[in-house]
């Protein structure tokens, strides 16, 4: 397949026959690939696939945590620092204040203090939690947290951030709320985004491209531009495109999670939660 790319532009992120196997002799396990894909500056990519299909792994192979075992992923880098990453579990530290865990990647950099604690406050306030700089993670909820590691990430001017489901173990209000802030920052800042979610709906509503992974070892099967214009709102929920693309998704991906099997997560109820549609369940 061709790779994905948008003709005559330099991408800011090229995967070429990206692989990653885990494991030796019968354990060994094909996670990923062969992949090509490119994602342009300022894009904001959504990537779906069934479970266990290698999403996870591409993420950490673009960010550096994890090294392909056979292709290239080459990240465009200006002056920007190349990539910032926020994991399912926010990988925020308890241990920290809100200020420290926003500044933690700054004094990484070696930022001095009063530079990095300015850069630091400057994101906590773009976040709404300006009051909050002293306080410890364990004292905040869930939403709050969420946006420490956002602040966190988007406080080192990454090139490229990376999001592996940032908001699956959020509610669906303050979901809603934090994608629109995400979109507003990353539009703010012309930050590229690789944005891996279950929900088919939460693609359509962040992405300017939906890409759709095949069961492991995950492949580029298909990518959608969903057709709506930015601000975009909820009222675009409801709109009779909207479900038609879901369903387009949901179509392209229905034999490939069926193929990734039962041993794929339990997937969360769509019926009860709205915002929510996971890859690996019809909805
Ligand atoms: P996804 O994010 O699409 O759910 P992952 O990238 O997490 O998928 O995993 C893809 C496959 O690679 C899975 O079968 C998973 O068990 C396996 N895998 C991921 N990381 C490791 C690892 N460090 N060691 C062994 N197997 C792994």
């Amino acid at each position: 397949m061709e790779p994905h790319t948008t003709p005559g532009t330099a991408p800011k992120v090229r995967a070429r026959a990206v692989t990653r196997t885990f494991g030796h002799g019968t354990r060994q396990v094909h996670a990923l690939g062969p992949l090509d894909l490119d994602v342009q500056h300022g894009e904001f990519c959504c990537i779906v696939g069934p479970s266990g299909c290698g999403k996870s792994t591409f993420l950490r192979i673009v960010a550096g945590l994890v090294r392909p075992s056979g292709g290239e992923v080459e990240l465009r880098a200006g002056r920007r620092h190349p990539a910032a990453m926020i994991p399912q579990d926010y990988g925020i530290y308890d241990w920290k204040t809100v200020l420290a865990n926003v500044r933690f990647g700054l004094d990484v950099q070696r930022v001095p203090r009063r530079a990095a604690d300015a850069r630091a406050r400057d994101w906590l306030h773009r976040l709404g939690l300006a009051d909050f700089a002293d306080a410890y993670p364990a004292t905040l909820s869930g939403g709050m947290r969420q946006r420490v590691a956002i602040a966190r990430a988007l406080a080192v001017e990454p090139e490229v951030l990376l999001l592996d489901e940032p908001f699956a173990a959020l509610d669906a209000q303050l979901r809603t709320i934090l994608q629109d802030e995400l979109l507003a920052v990353c539009q703010a800042t012309r930050t590229t985004a690789l944005f891996v979610t279950h929900s088919l709906e939460e693609a359509i509503v962040l992405g300017d491209r939906v890409v759709v992974m095949s069961a492991r070892p995950g492949r580029v099967i298909a990518e959608r531009r969903p057709p709506f214009d930015r601000p975009r709102t909820g009222a675009m929920r409801r709109a009779p495109r909207f479900a038609a693309l879901r369903s387009e998704l949901w179509e392209l991906l229905r034999d490939e999670v069926q193929r990734a099997g039962a041993g794929a997560a339990a997937p969360a109820d769509p019926v009860s939660d709205p915002v929510s549609d996971p890859v690996g369940k019809p909805s």
